[in-house]
């Protein structure tokens, strides 16, 4: 099988690239090229502990290319790591495209993973490729080998089970109406113990809107909480994280129906990261967390245990909001 070569940063194809690159492998279309990518998805993966690479490469519904890899973090438990179909979803609500169509994956996908992509409004229709080794030997051009998740994890459980019709799934779009507490209540935390000076080295030029980095990750924190998955406790989340350059990675908190696949937002905040391009995790210098005051699903205390695994020097700060 032809296998291309993705960059670092290359987590997104846009359709027109991946129509050209269908092309000039004489592929009949975007949806056959998938598999071709798998390969290369995965060599961007990240596991330490397992070694275990996985890529997961989708089609959205707008024809954009989609890539996702695991995510393993020394010195956490376990079940801090991400996994490239969360990875994938996650890389797609980021970019606001509201469908998954279909996707190839390096090895099948666990569990946990099934259960996750119930999450998505159409996740029994989703079409599966799994790319194991035997497929890549024979050159099978595969397409026709997809099978529905439904195939994957029947009679499953899901958000049909404990929400209404209307209620907003995974890759719809989201609003909280959240709203920040007043300054004065705000809980600033510091990892680094007292330097404060990241936030203020940073100040961002770039961007006038804003007179400090605080206010940015902030305000950053604060979108990515309004656009949080969490219908099942009502507690939605955000995280902001800023490199040493000043660039913002946003990542909002993703609830599973079956509460322990969910995605906490400093996890999805590093996906943002790896999803663009960024290198070692120590180059994240500050970050935000939004949280309800009071939530009974609460995000503060994980949320530093992972920066301080990740990135020990990382300044972070929590604030608080309700709903409006
Ligand atoms: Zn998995």
């Amino acid at each position: 099988m032809n296998q291309i070569h993705l960059s670092a940063n290359q987590f997104v194809i846009e359709a027109s690239a991946a129509e050209s690159i269908a092309e000039s492998l004489n592929l009949p279309s975007v949806l056959h090229l998938l598999p071709h990518l798998v390969h290369s998805a995965q060599a961007l993966a990240r596991p330490p502990i397992s070694n275990f690479n996985v890529g997961a490469v989708g089609l959205g519904s707008d024809g954009r290319v989609f890539v996702g890899v695991n995510l393993e973090f020394p010195g956490l438990p376990l079940h801090h790591s991400v996994h490239a179909e969360q990875f994938l979803l996650t890389n797609l609500a980021v970019h606001r495209c509201r469908r998954l169509l279909s996707f190839a994956v390096s090895s099948a996908p666990c569990g946990h993973c099934r259960q996750f992509l119930q999450e998505l409004r159409h996740s029994s229709s989703v079409q599966i490729l799994v790319i194991d080794e035997e497929n890549c030997a024979q050159n099978i051009d595969h397409v026709e080998n997809r099978k529905p998740l439904s195939k994957f994890l029947p009679n499953p459980f899901g958000p049909h089970d404990l929400l209404d019709h209307e209620c907003p799934l995974l890759l719809d779009q989201h609003d909280n109406r959240l709203d920040l507490l007043p300054p004065n209540t705000v809980n600033s935390v510091n990892l680094s113990n007292g330097n404060d000076e990241n936030f203020s080295k940073l100040a961002n030029g770039n961007c006038g809107k804003y007179e400090k980095s605080e206010d940015l990750l902030r305000e950053s924190a604060l979108e990515a909480a309004n656009n949080a998955h969490a219908p099942y406790s009502g507690c939605p989340s955000g995280v902001a994280l800023m490199d040493s350059e000043g660039n913002v990675y946003k990542g909002s908190y993703t609830e599973s129906a079956a509460y322990n696949p969910s995605l906490g937002p400093v996890q999805a905040a590093l996906i943002a990261y790896v999803a663009s391009g960024g290198g070692g995790y120590e180059s994240i210098v500050a970050a935000a967390l939004v949280e309800k005051e009071g939530a009974k699903v609460r995000q503060e205390d994980t949320a530093r245990l992972v920066l301080k695994a990740v990135s020990p020097k990382c300044d972070f700060r929590v604030f608080y909001c309700h709903s409006g």
